[in-house]
């Protein structure tokens, strides 16, 4: 059980978690987090998405209004973190203040990787990761006519997908020979690149953007690795994040791909916790390290965290799961579909509406589901379970999956 305050770095999904679990265990001493976010803790993911097309406000984003904050006592310092001394185990912030901590929780997520192309510091060239970047992007939504996507991730597509929806001319373009390659099996990548198509945006895929090309400050289009060239007046780029690490490494903490932390989520100082996008964490359950995106990633790191500084240590053993809205379609993935070697479909890509069962050495690892919740929530339950399923039944439409949990 730790005793004294509780400072947390980082009010995203993870750190907003573990001060709250806190309070919800019972932690009575001070819990404090630092914001560097101009906002109340608020939910990211609708950034790219509903909150991209909405009319919204940034209340309608929020975990919780001040209220809550203020009665559950978790003060919301506002500042940016910039050294650790950990002998004296206190937080300086960049205002000069240095506060004491018992325990520190690194929960510092992680930033856009930049572009380095000819022009890609000009105004029109934008990212998608704050809340305000989203409300800037809804601006220049409105303001332009043709967007160049550079990245088919899932924010990268969600952002095309929105940006179709209000009208514009929209082309995507993509290193690697298929969207969220990185993520997702032929076959999802496959349907979302058909669905992207019949909604009118182009996905260019095996080529790279060399240069944003421009008339003074205004972008007039984007040139390619094949020698084309696509106008645009607007450039968004998805092209994946780097983990805030350096608060950490400065420190002396050991980083890789991310601060690096043990089963229980400790960082190799017992008074240091890391969580969240950032944590480069020791896996039992999937056998390696593991360093994960994901708000379940975020929130049940925050939750596990809070337990051990409650006195329930336990290793964590989060399930992942993830979704992304594209257009009308819902994708939900369970599990981590990384490293399989036999994909079984479920349903049918042509009726909208199915999952790919992902097994490695014929054991159940992972289930995208395209619009299909049920399969997504078994999925979640089940993988938990650690158990697995023959690949005939998870194809046959008349197995029912929930006598398979029974
Ligand atoms: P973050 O939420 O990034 O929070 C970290 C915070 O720490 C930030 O506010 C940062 O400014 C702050 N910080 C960093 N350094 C310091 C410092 N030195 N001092 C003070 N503060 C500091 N996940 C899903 O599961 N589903 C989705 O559909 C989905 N959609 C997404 C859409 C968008 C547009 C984005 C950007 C992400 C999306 N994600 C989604 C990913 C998910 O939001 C992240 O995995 C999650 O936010 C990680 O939480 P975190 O607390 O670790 O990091």
């Amino acid at each position: 059980m730790t005793q004294g305050a509780v400072l947390i770095v980082g009010a995203g999904h993870a750190g907003f978690q573990v001060a709250a679990s806190l309070r919800q265990l019972g932690y009575k001493d001070r819990v404090a987090v630092i914001n560097d976010e101009g906002h109340l803790p608020y939910q990211r993911p609708p950034l790219s998405k509903a909150y991209l097309k909405g009319t919204g406000g940034p209340d309608t984003l929020m975990f919780r209004p001040q209220k809550f904050f203020d009665d559950q006592t978790i003060e919301l310092i506002a500042g940016h973190a910039i050294a650790i001394d950990r002998a004296g185990r206190k937080l300086k912030l960049a205002s000069g203040a240095a506060l004491d901590y018992g325990h520190l929780v690194l929960a510092t997520g992680a930033r856009n990787r930049l572009l380095d192309i000819p022009n890609a510091k000009l105004p029109n060239v934008r990212y998608l990761r704050i809340l305000d970047d989203s409300e800037d992007l809804r601006a220049r939504l409105a303001a332009s006519k043709r967007v160049v996507v550079i990245g088919a991730g899932f924010i990268g597509l969600e952002f095309a997908a929105t940006a179709r929806i209000k009208g514009l001319e929209v082309d995507v373009l993509e290193l690697a020979n298929r969207a969220m390659a990185r993520a997702v099996t032929a076959e999802v990548s496959d349907y979302f690149q058909k669905r992207h198509a019949e909604a009118g945006v182009r996905i260019h895929l095996g080529v790279m953007a060399t240069a944003i090309e421009a008339d003074g400050d205004k972008i007039t289009g984007v040139s390619l690795s094949d020698g084309r060239h696509i106008p645009a007046d607007l450039v968004v780029v998805g092209v994946g994040v780097l983990p805030n690490v350096e608060l950490a490494s400065e420190a002396g903490l050991p980083t890789a791909s991310g601060i690096i932390v043990n089963e229980h989520l400790l960082t190799s100082d017992p008074n240091i916790s890391a969580i969240g996008d950032c944590a480069l964490f020791e896996s039992p359950r999937f056998g390696g390290s593991l360093r994960l995106e994901s708000v379940q990633n975020a929130t049940d790191h925050g939750r596990c965290v809070a337990a051990r500084l409650t006195g329930n240590d336990k290793p964590y053993d989060g399930q992942p799961w993830f979704w992304s809205d594209q257009g009308d379609d819902k994708l939900q993935i369970a599990g981590l579909t990384t490293g399989y070697d036999q994909v079984v479909l479920r349903g049918d890509p042509s009726q909208k509406a199915f999952s790919a069962f992902c097994y490695k050495a014929g054991k159940l690892v992972g289930i995208e589901s395209v619009n299909r919740a049920g399969d997504h929530m078994f999925g979640r339950r089940f993988l938990g379970m650690d158990r697995s399923l023959p690949p005939e039944k998870a194809a046959d439409l008349k197995f029912d999956l929930k006598a398979a949990l029974a």
